[in-house]
């Protein structure tokens, strides 16, 4: 995107996400789910950051919850009331540790980590220990008075235990338990439901008749503690526990965290327990914890600097559709199949989404080019749920089911009484089934775990039917398919990742040319530096390849669905390894000299040695071992769940090892 289109992405972005706000905090009403509000917020935050000019103070950046409602009296608040940027991912936690390092003069920074209550903010006012107002967060400068709403939860205390001016911020929630019982009872009495656990909250705080606040059993957990602004705690976890004295009820959940590894161990940890909890989490809270930090850092227009929302990547997010591939199954039923920009849902890389067939295109309405909102749930296929049509660029285009199939060029047919189109060659679907098992097999990619029943699953799918297809899967993509859990999912990728690099001779084997078996690829091989430069004329002048296979060789080049290919296989990411070892032949680093000032650097749990063993034995043979990836960095080693170094390396085109390959490197 140039800065013209960014500057009109980003204003058709705000209107969307006030709308969204504007029904959320002002109406009671979601018309988008939190996840994929947050993924709109975030491109928004990043294409500012990329551009600040184009901040506006209008701009939901820079808002803070929602307008006060007409029917409750305004409070303007005496503290400044802030929200949080908010991050999900480790590579964007760490960037955020680095500038928190680099801005206090590079100094190691601790943390407070929170439980983030997905709740509604309140504030508290006590004079001379007695509860004497709160209000509702508002626009950030003045909010609702909602005191004696407030009053009937049984977890605010109306007096302290000490006789202080102070202001508090919390959280008010609903408890699951009521919740899911409240509902019950809705149902029961044919009552509109509610979304969640927050809507139900802030509905009951808005009540005008406090009885009915009342019924709704509310609970509070308070967080921060502004006022007075002397005797305020030397830290963040310091103050948490002060205010627990003073009798507020605090989340028991925080965590000091000594740097940001062990932030993003409790951020995991919790990612798992957070449903055994009889309240809503949708992340943690990451505060620098001295508050001698917190005043160097100081705050931005909406935000303080020292504080962020870690929160947990959720079942939607909105992204960018950038093409509609008609994918050929083994039956020959032609799917439509979304390829999307690649968007973190759930912790995992998305690239593609079903669209099922022509039909749900029409219902859908949906046009290339236009933001989507992907829902990637359970053992369900992401798919679409809808596009955002504020956000649909001039330059949209419809989606066109093709008049020929995109494999063999046959006509495209649609039979009586099914929604499904297919390709009116009988055998396409079968023969492309079988060239996609040719292609990866042992003599060919070799990619671990890709075995032709597999090849079967993917294609009925409609996640391939090309061979460059394999190549731009990721995690995400699988993950929701019958027999791929998350580890197999990330293995099946990593190996992919790995086939890219292939010698010429396996490569030639890998297009299946009549008649061209592993000695004649062998011998072409040795002619040739770069497949599309095949010596055509000469081909019967080379030692061993007869004139059967030489016209077989000139039939292939000469069909332009092939030459399609090898531009598609360049396109994504295959390069000829240039060593002609066959690959358990010792490598250059196999022997101890060789690891001479080599660089290790390691991602991920490892199972059979501890990283602290390995890097000894790097050490011990000559090598060096770095933290972080670089471009001098010779090896990745590739544990399980590995970090953002992972990315990073493959970018770079950085060597990556398994754990095996690094025990037979070391052995
Ligand atoms: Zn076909």
């Amino acid at each position: 995107m140039d800065k013209k289109q960014t500057k009109e992405r980003i204003k058709k972005l705000k209107k969307v996400i006030q709308e969204a706000r504007h029904s959320y905090h002002v109406l009671d009403k979601s018309i988008m789910s939190d996840a994929a509000l947050d993924s709109l917020k975030h491109e928004l935050y990043e294409l500012e950051q990329k551009y600040p000019e184009f901040i506006t103070a209008d701009s939901p950046s820079q808002r803070i919850g929602g307008k006060p409602l007409e029917k409750f009296k305004k409070l303007r608040h005496i503290v400044s009331q802030w929200s949080f940027n908010d991050v999900f991912d480790e590579s964007e936690i760490k960037n955020f540790d680095q500038r928190m390092a680099r801005e206090i003069g590079n100094k190691e920074v601790d943390y407070t980590a929170e439980l983030k209550i997905d709740g509604m903010h309140i504030i508290l006012t006590y004079e001379k220990g007695v509860f004497k107002t709160g209000a509702t967060r508002g626009d950030g400068k003045i909010g609702e008075d909602v005191t004696q709403n407030l009053k009937t939860i049984e977890s605010i205390p109306l007096r302290l235990k000490k006789a202080l001016d102070i202001v508090v911020e919390g959280e008010i929630f609903m408890r699951k338990s009521v919740f899911n019982k409240l509902n019950k009872k809705r149902k029961r009495l044919n009552q509109p439901l509610f979304a969640n656990p927050r809507n139900a909250a802030a509905g009951a705080i808005r009540q005008l008749n406090p009885m009915i606040a009342a019924e709704r059993q509310l609970d509070c957990f308070i967080y921060d503690y502004s006022w007075p602004e002397k005797n305020i705690p030397l830290s963040q976890f310091e103050e948490l526990k002060r205010l627990k004295e003073l009798g507020f009820k605090v989340n028991k959940k925080f965590h000091y965290c000594q740097n940001i590894d062990k932030v993003i161990e409790f951020w995991k940890d919790w990612q798992k327990k957070k449903d055994s909890e009889d309240y809503w989490v949708d992340g943690i809270v990451v505060k620098v914890n001295k508050r001698e930090y917190q005043n160097m850092l100081g705050y931005t227009g909406k935000a303080p600097r020292w504080a962020i929302a870690f929160k947990w990547p959720g079942e939607q997010a909105t992204t960018a559709l950038e093409k509609v591939v008609f994918q050929v199954g083994r039956t020959g039923k032609i799917t439509p199949v979304a390829w999307l920009k690649p968007v973190n849902i759930k912790g995992t890389i998305v690239s593609r989404a079903t669209l099922h067939n022509a039909d749900e295109i029409k219902r859908l309405g949906v046009k290339i080019k236009d933001t989507v909102i992907v829902e990637k749930a359970g053992d369900v296929i992401p798919h679409i749920i809808r596009f955002i049509p504020e956000l649909r660029p001039k330059n949209a285009k419809e989606i066109q089911t093709p008049g020929v199939c995109p494999i063999c060029g046959s006509k495209v047919i649609r039979i009586k009484g099914e929604v499904a189109h297919y390709c009116s060659n009988k055998k396409c679907g079968a023969r492309q089934k079988n060239k996609l098992s040719w292609f990866v097999s042992k003599k060919a990619f070799d990619i671990e775990g890709l075995g032709p029943k597999i090849i079967n699953q993917l294609m009925d799918e409609g996640l391939i039917s090309k061979a460059s297809d394999i190549f731009s899967l990721k995690q995400g993509d699988l993950e929701s398919l019958e027999r791929f859990a998350e580890k197999s999912s990330f293995n099946l990728i990593s190996a992919i990742e790995k086939s890219k690099a292939i010698t010429l001779p396996k490569f030639i084997i890998s297009l299946g040319i009549k008649y061209i078996g592993e000695e004649t690829a062998e011998l072409l091989a040795e002619k040739i530096t770069d497949i599309k430069k095949i010596p055509q004329e000469n081909l019967e002048q080379i030692k061993g390849i007869g004139p059967k296979a030489a016209n077989s060789i000139k039939h292939w080049f000469s069909q332009k669905e092939n030459i399609d290919l090898l531009k598609e296989l360049e396109k994504a990411g295959i390069r000829i390894k240039k060593e002609k070892l066959a690959p358990h032949r010792p490598s250059e680093a196999r022997t101890g000299a060789g690891l001479k000032d080599k660089i290790f650097v390691f991602t991920g749990e490892m199972e059979s040695i501890s990283r602290e063993k390995g890097k000894e034995k790097v050490k011990a043979l000559g090598g060096k071992t770095h933290n972080s990836i670089s471009k001098n960095t010779d090896f990745l080693v590739l544990g399980q769940n590995p970090g953002s170094k992972y990315e990073k390396a493959k970018n770079l085109g950085i060597k990556i090892i398994s754990e095996k390959e690094f025990l037979d490197i070391i052995k």
